[in-house]
């Protein structure tokens, strides 16, 4: 008879959907949306729909392989784990353990995932990531302004009556948002696009305006003095629940209409209209993307949009709040214990978007050893040349993963591993809802291949290392889950019967005003941003790039719809990435559709198909990211290191470019 087994989606998305998946004999028969998750509700997305394929995939590693020479060969489990063991135990005899690089990211956002950290904790400590390739930016600015990011429950807009969509693209990256806009629309609800490109939302919405790239933090500013200067403020709440508003106003007291309509290249009437409808017909929400803050003054920007919400009073409120990320569950989960970052000697950290010169420069000491789990830096981090250049410096790779992806083809060994639906782990709430949901094991995989607590726990077994305790998924979960069993009684076998709406989930974020700021209060004036050495006021800093004779184009790299970063980019083949184009723009330049061209910067080119578009700005090239470079694709080759002033974040968009048609000789 078949069983239904609830688990959760584990791709690095907003909405971590609930699935219930139906299984007979070991075999997945379906996976559904679990409605009892009601910001879910009862279906997944594209790329949820991918899961079985991808855990069906026959490109799959489904044992360790090593590489000798130019080619792959498959060995045991003893003895690829008895070759890592002995080269960490080779590293340490020979200089500190920071001479190994352990690089993760969000390849799949299980809690046990971290278990990796504990164990390089425990080994000694190791150079780490810091900064971020994905939020970072943003989440560093709403700490500073609200003391943490936390958002509104999707379905919240239907409380709105004016709901801007900043910079995010639901359409490709958030589907279950979509039903609670056009909800929300039924009711009379008003949306605003802001985007510099003209996505499929747009069609979701009553008004868009296109600002040049990077400049929303100027118009942010220039709204913000619009609101005030007209009386557009809640001053109750500026009074009672904010800090430094007249610094702020002072500042933003230069962003006159004529200086905003210049720098974003809006029309001054169509800054006026956004800036009244916000301020008028309330309760007003914002939700933002992570577009936004790809830029080297990203978290200035986000800390200028989040001022909005505050001189307008809506936070706080139902229908209200600027949406960005939610950090709900840090009282009720014991990171430390997970991490064991105090269990570490030495430490390390890097920043994200600069790995590549800090592999091919470091000394003291240099990198010996890259271990790389879940993530696949080769083809999401910037300028791929010089990632490639690096990781053949390092004397020994290693990679986790599902698939033999450009990572993991530049490594030594490659370990593989479970995906979710063969997996035990759990789900803290994403950025749309606040449902904790236990990924329960579905199916066995057949031939066996181990979870990647099962790789630690070996790897500790031959390095004799302690605090590292040798157990099971669910001990592993109740341990850290301590707080929140404490706090609120919730065990793992509740969770084991489907999603459970965190304790306080419910609530409007900040109903009860009290910020998590060192004042208490919404800052507009942060005294840790400047003690962190940056602007303590949402400033406005241009970007470092204008497009030129050389280079007139910017490119922007958004997320598809069709693959969660790299990861389903394994089910390509026999294509190229597209570079999307204006339609006057691309005829000027003799290119039809499907042409063939060469989109170059200053670091790299790639070759891609031509596609024309109507309504995209003349001065941007769009080409999705996450193709994998072994598949020609690689759109990082074109993007050089840079990051953002706050949160060290990779400043993908601050890039330009060009295009040279390529002719086919037949
Ligand atoms: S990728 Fe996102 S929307 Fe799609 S199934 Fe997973 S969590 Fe749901």
């Amino acid at each position: 008879m078949a069983k239904y087994i609830s688990t959760s989606c584990t791709l690095d998305c907003w909405d971590s959907c609930s699935i219930i998946a139906k299984v007979k004999n070991n075999k997945i028969i379906s996976i559904s949306g679990d409605e009892r998750n009601h910001a879910t509700r009862n279906f997944l997305c594209k790329k949820g729909m991918m899961h079985i394929k991808m855990l069906e995939h026959p490109d799959r590693i489904r044992k360790p392989m090593i590489k000798e020479g130019n080619s792959w060969k498959e060995i045991s489990w003893d003895k690829a784990l008895d070759i890592i063991s002995y080269k960490l135990d080779e590293l340490r005899s020979k200089y500190p353990t920071t001479a190994l690089l352990h690089w993760y990211h969000a390849g799949n956002i299980g809690l046990l995932k971290n278990i990796d950290s504990r164990f390089f904790n425990a080994y000694g400590g190791v150079t780490v990531p810091v900064g971020s390739l994905c939020a970072g930016a943003g989440n560093e600015a709403q700490r500073y302004d609200f003391g943490k990011a936390l958002s509104h429950d999707i379905s919240d807009v239907t409380n709105s009556n004016t709901i801007i969509i900043w910079g995010r693209n639901p359409i490709n990256t958030g589907i279950h948002l979509v039903l609670f806009l056009k909800e929300a629309r039924k009711k009379g609800a008003y949306i605003i696009l802001i985007d510099p490109i003209e996505t499929e939302t747009k069609k979701l919405a009553d008004f868009y305006i296109s600002p040049n790239p990077g400049t929303d933090g100027t118009l942010a500013l220039t709204i913000a003095n619009l609101l005030i200067e007209e009386g557009l403020v809640d001053n109750s709440f500026i009074n009672k629940h904010t800090l430094g508003f007249d610094e702020f106003k002072k500042y933003v007291a230069d962003f006159t209409l004529e200086r905003g309509s210049e720098i974003t290249g809006i029309k001054r009437e169509d800054i006026l209209f956004v800036a009244r409808k916000y301020g008028t017909n309330k309760p007003s929400s914002i939700i933002l993307g992570f577009g936004v803050q790809r830029y080297t003054n990203g978290g200035y920007t986000i800390r200028a949009i989040d001022a909005l919400g505050a001189i307008t009073g809506n936070i706080g409120i139902k229908g209200g709040g600027v949406n960005y990320n939610n950090n709900r569950m840090d009282e009720y989960i014991d990171f430390d214990y997970l991490q064991g970052q105090y269990l570490r000697k030495y430490s390390r950290k890097v920043p994200r978007p600069e790995i590549a010169d800090f592999i091919l420069t470091e000394k003291n000491p240099e990198i010996k050893m890259l271990f790389i789990s879940r993530a696949n830096p080769i083809t999401q981090c910037m300028d791929t040349q010089k990632m490639i250049k690096a990781f053949e410096k390092v004397d020994f790779k290693v990679t986790i993963d599902m698939f033999k992806t450009d990572t993991a083809n530049l490594s030594d060994i490659i370990l593989p591993c479970r995906h979710f639906l063969e997996d035990v782990d759990l789900v803290c709430p994403p950025a749309s809802h606040s449902y904790l949901n236990l990924c329960n094991q579905v199916v066995e995989p057949e031939p066996w291949i181990p979870s990647e607590l099962w790789i630690y726990n070996e790897l500790v077994k031959r390095l004799g290392l302690k605090d590292f305790p040798i157990r099971d998924h669910f001990w592993w979960l109740e341990r850290v889950l301590m707080p929140l069993t404490k706090k609120t009684g919730i065990s793992i076998e509740d969770l084991k019967n489907g999603p459970i709406l965190v304790p306080g989930g419910e609530k409007i974020p900040w109903e009860d005003r009290v910020f998590k700021t060192p004042s208490g209060k919404y800052e507009f004036y942060s005294s840790i941003a400047k003690e962190e050495g940056f602007e303590p006021l949402p400033v406005y800093k241009p970007i470092s790039i204008k497009p030129d004779n050389k280079y007139p184009f910017y490119l922007l790299t958004p997320h598809s719809k069709d693959s969660l970063h790299s990861q389903h980019f394994v089910m390509v083949d026999d294509e190229i990435p597209t570079a999307y184009i204006n339609k006057e723009i691309g005829l000027n330049l003799n290119l039809s559709d499907g042409d063939l061209a060469e989109v170059y910067t200053e670091v790299g080119s790639l070759q891609c198909k031509i596609g024309l578009k109507e309504n995209l700005r003349e001065d941007v090239v769009i080409i999705y990211e996450g193709w994998w470079v072994q598949k020609r694709g690689g759109v990082n080759n074109l993007i050089p290191e840079k990051y953002s002033e706050i949160g060290k974040h990779a400043a993908y968009y601050e890039c330009l470019c060009n295009i040279r048609p390529i002719k086919v000789s037949h």
